[in-house]
């Protein structure tokens, strides 16, 4: 978990190499859904780009057959679940995490990290209001979900304002001694 622009791809990315789990990013799976023009992708183009959730009942059969999917092999959840009712489908689905990790970064960090990610891989939705708009849905909709997550197992806060092999490192600590 954590606000755009916290770094979550890049540390599930590492994570999911070290560690031999499948990285499922619900942001990565809707902008291919999008690019593909499959008719997913043409229900959610729009409020993805203007920096909304996608309604619930577009995202929560496609995420946990995923998750059932990576039963194996372990999963990585990256961008979900957003809502309480993506929370409570997860927890009560087949495979509920073991860990939640909540990457923490100030607002000004994200708002800098973020503008200078549009300057180079210009994602429809890096623009300076989109941006306002998408840390206000963060701090409004999803952070509430952590508490869910909280309530039913171990939550891990990691300050990742910091460089990534910082917050890489500490992440590996706290799975290591948790
Ligand atoms: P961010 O970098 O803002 O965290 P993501 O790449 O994870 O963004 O997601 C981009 C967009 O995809 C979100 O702004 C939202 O429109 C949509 N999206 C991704 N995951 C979810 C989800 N679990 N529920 C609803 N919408 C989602």
């Amino acid at each position: 978990m954590g606000p755009p622009g916290s770094g979550k791809g890049t540390q599930c990315d590492r994570l999911a190499t070290r560690m031999g789990l499948r990285h499922l990013s619900t942001g990565e799976l809707l902008r291919s859904e999008v690019a593909a023009g499959s008719e997913l992708g043409r229900r959610v183009a729009t409020t993805m780009v203007s920096g909304s959730l996608v309604p619930d009942e577009l995202i929560v059969d496609v995420v946990l057959t995923r998750v059932a999917a990576a039963v194996g092999a372990g999963y990585l959840l990256d961008g979900f679940p957003r809502s309480s009712s993506q929370a409570h489908a997860l927890l009560d689905g087949p495979v509920p995490p073991d860990r939640v990790i909540v990457l923490e970064v100030a607002g000004n960090e994200l708002v800098r990290r973020m503008l200078a990610r549009a300057a180079i891989e210009g994602r429809a939705d890096d623009t300076a209001e989109i941006i306002a708009h998408r840390l206000a849905v963060y701090r409004e909709s999803v952070l509430p979900v952590v508490e869910i997550l909280a309530a039913r197992g171990p939550v891990t806060r990691i300050d990742a304002g910091r460089a990534p092999d910082v917050v890489a490192a500490e992440i590996t600590a706290a799975l290591e001694t948790e």
